[in-house]
């Protein structure tokens, strides 16, 4: 399990950023994709917004960016259909072999 993984689990939803250059590596990562030196693990803001979705039965899945960069996808719960761009936040986080991110409208 990495990192990323592990905090997830705890319900954290976390990022890594190089404590060198200060790039945010994206997908997480021990190391930065740029320059190869060593991240720190930051909590990632909760508010982001919809980048695509689709319905299936009742239920809407979204991705969605934060930080305009880090994107994951979840379920959104939503009594309306909502649109693209519109502003969500991340109410639960885990982690079972898969990720899992459960988002409600702003
Ligand atoms: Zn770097």
């Amino acid at each position: 399990m990495t990192k990323f993984e592990d905090r997830l689990k705890e319900g954290e939803f976390v990022c890594s950023e190089c404590q060198k250059c200060k790039k945010l590596v994206w997908p997480p990562n021990d190391y930065c994709s740029r320059c190869f030196g060593k991240v720190k693990w930051r909590p990632v803001s909760r508010t982001g917004k919809i980048i695509e979705f689709s319905k299936k039965d009742d239920t809407v899945f979204c991705i969605a960016e934060f930080e305009n960069e880090i994107r994951v996808m979840g379920s959104l719960e939503c009594t309306i259909m909502p649109v693209i761009d519109q502003e969500l936040r991340l109410v639960k986080c885990s982690y079972n072999g898969n990720e899992e991110f459960v988002f409600q409208l702003k």
